[in-house]
């Protein structure tokens, strides 16, 4: 029996036998030194003097603990705080055994401080957190023009690239949409450079608001923006790009109106034979020649690249 009171001793854990009523009918020398309570004053005593008030179960919800500390699949570990003699509380792991003796059904209660085990466990979910936070600042920060808000150069590629392989597996078109803004320079000239970013900043939020949710709306640099959209026609492409096109023209509010070109491209998925960052840029390159032409043709208006050739002509 000895060998038996040794291990109970001995144990590194601090134990506690208690019984149906949850009073301690036992308690080891680490129990002792975990509390602060001396044995005498433990032993014969509710449980409850080891638990922090607000801890402290309703009669019914310990009834139930107590009958689950029977049941076969107890033994796992809880997670819980408990109370010292000086009043401080501390984080606890706490293993609930059965003990079924033949006249009384006792409990064994296994109690383990995890104060620095806790204590290293917040303060890494604390730096996951600010990681999580930094990571989520920096891809903003990455993706995102400072001025506008608008997607960047960067994430319009990675976008537009996921755009072209969704359109080519849908059998859709997609459509680039390059504006620039007409004599911005003026602005600048006239207004100060304040005033002009003031512009972008108008002409981006209108671009956001009269695009639809699916479109990619980016800042491609300077007073150049590029709008890309799935599964547009020929005609309705000029119809999103003439939206686009109008909306700028009644930006309200500013010092003076401000107007812009825009040229339209369109990839049919038949004509969609190179790798996407090739065909991404060969839409580009047309749509930026249709930008040109529909400056060269009096600014303030659109042209889709099919209709280049047209405008070229000497009375354009
Ligand atoms: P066009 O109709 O031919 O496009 O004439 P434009 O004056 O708009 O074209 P140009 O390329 O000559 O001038 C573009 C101007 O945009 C010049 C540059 O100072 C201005 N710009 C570019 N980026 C910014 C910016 O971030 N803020 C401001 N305020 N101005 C910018
Ligand atoms: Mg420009
Ligand atoms: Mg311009």
């Amino acid at each position: 029996m000895e060998i038996y009171q040794r291990i109970f001793e001995d144990t590194p854990d601090a134990l506690l036998v208690i019984d149906q009523t949850e009073h301690i009918v036992l308690a080891n020398i680490q129990a002792e030194i975990l509390f602060g309570h001396d044995r005498r004053q433990l032993i014969g005593q509710p449980v409850d003097m080891l638990i922090p008030d607000r801890f402290i179960r309703h009669a019914g919800d310990r009834a139930r603990h107590i009958a689950e500390a029977h049941s076969p699949s107890m033994g796992e570990t809880t997670e819980r705080f408990a109370l010292r003699k000086d009043g401080s509380t501390f984080p606890v792991d706490i293993m609930l055994s059965p003990l079924v003796l033949p006249n009384e059904h006792l409990v064994l209660c296994v109690v383990r401080d995890i104060t620095e085990r806790k204590a290293a466990q917040d303060a890494l979910a604390q730096q996951t957190t600010e990681l999580l936070r930094l990571h989520a600042e920096l891809e903003l920060l990455a993706n995102h023009d400072g001025l506008t808000g608008l997607y960047n150069w960067r994430a319009f590629y990675e976008y537009a690239g996921q755009m072209l392989k969704t359109a080519h597996r849908r059998q859709e078109n997609v459509t680039l949409l390059m504006l620039d803004l007409d004599h911005f320079k003026l602005v600048n000239d006239r207004f100060g450079h304040p005033e002009g970013d003031r512009v972008l900043q108008a002409v981006a939020a209108t671009l956001k608001a009269a695009a639809r949710e699916n479109d990619i709306v980016a800042r491609h640099g300077g007073e150049e923006f590029v709008v890309a959209a799935l599964g547009l026609n020929e005609a309705e492409s000029h119809v999103a790009a003439e939206r686009l096109r109008a909306a700028v023209a009644n930006i309200e509010n500013l010092k003076s109106r401000i107007t812009t070109s825009v040229g339209i491209a369109t990839l049919a998925p038949q004509a969609q034979k190179h790798e996407t960052t090739r065909a991404l840029a060969e839409l580009l390159d047309q749509a930026d020649q249709a930008l040109y032409a529909a400056k060269r043709n009096g600014r303030n208006q659109v042209c889709h690249f099919n209709r280049v050739a047209d405008m070229a002509s000497p009375a354009a």
